[in-house]
């Protein structure tokens, strides 16, 4: 399956989904990161939570998902565009745990099960809010759904799934319901009991459903109403030669001059994405001669 994202509406007015595919994108991540496997877990679900939060939050824009746990991953950092692009890292991409007892990559031990997810939410006007939650146990999932709960008082249900062997990432994607105030009681069960039945969303991919048939056993019981179709998403970053070589102006005429005698290059690595830039001696002197 591509990846993709699209958006549903139920008719009784009771919930909205949002529904995501991501496996190339976490892929790739996993590609420019060479993370491990735990951290591909970890980062796949942040990064799938990231493509999820963001349409339903900004209209444009970007929002950015800080997991800030105690655990040896360090820092999670992921920002994605209501258009379908998605970016992130992890401090410490190598780090490898033992499988928990139940047999899954131990996402929250790596994390850490206390700490703090901040949200940061720019609608693109140059102005952004953060909202700050205390993580639930530093499986993603559920600490985006305390963030949920927190913000708008009402529920939700968070998936977000990788699944990987040793052949790479096999699936990778997760949806949010979000409880509308025509809710009752029985809606949340009915999900619940639904994921428990049709297996997990990872499960389903894998059987080859499309994005809609996922959507159609999850949310079984509910008549939807599908209010976009799929929208192409993908790991996309912002950086670029020209932003980096940009970056450098900021440095006064004698950093360059000094940089260009004694380095005789300016290098750099963009954190979200891997990407190595360089900038050699001339371009560097050319760079302080047009001050
Ligand atoms: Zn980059």
């Amino acid at each position: 399956m591509e990846d993709g994202i699209l958006k549903a509406i139920s008719t009784d007015g009771s919930i909205r989904a949002v529904i995501a595919s991501t496996t190339c994108l976490v892929a790739d991540a996993r590609e420019k990161h060479q993370l491990s496997f735990t951290a591909t877990a970890a980062l796949g679900r942040a990064l799938t939570g990231g493509v999820l939060l963001a349409p339903m939050l900004a209209r444009r824009g970007q929002v950015a998902l800080k997991f800030q746990g105690n655990g040896p991953l360090g820092k999670i950092l992921v920002d994605a565009s209501p258009e379908g692009t998605v970016r992130g890292f992890v401090d410490n991409p190598q780090v490898e745990l033992p499988l928990n007892s139940l047999g899954n990559f131990d996402v929250g031990s790596a994390v850490g099960h206390t700490g703090y997810l901040h949200v940061t939410i720019d609608q693109g006007f140059g102005l952004s809010h953060t909202s700050t939650v205390e993580l639930a146990t530093g499986e993603i999932g559920e600490d985006i759904n305390q963030y949920l709960v927190n913000s708008d008082q009402t529920g939700s249900v968070v998936v977000v799934g990788t699944h990987l062997t040793s052949a790479g990432v096999e699936a990778a994607g997760g949806l949010i319901v979000q409880l509308l105030p025509d809710h009752t009681e029985e809606t949340i069960c009915r999900i619940e009991n639904n994921i428990g039945t049709f297996g997990t969303f990872t499960f389903l991919m894998r059987r080859g459903l499309s994005l809609e048939q996922i959507l159609g056993r999850i949310l079984d019981g509910f008549t939807l109403q599908t209010v976009t179709a799929v929208h192409p998403v993908s790991f996309k970053c912002k950086c670029s030669n020209d932003r980096f070589f940009e970056a450098l102006k900021v440095l006064g005429k004698d950093d360059l001059v000094s940089m260009a005698e004694q380095e005789g290059k300016a290098e750099g690595r963009c954190h979200f994405c891997n990407e190595h830039y360089y900038v050699g001696k001339e371009r560097l002197l050319d760079l302080a001669r047009s001050d």
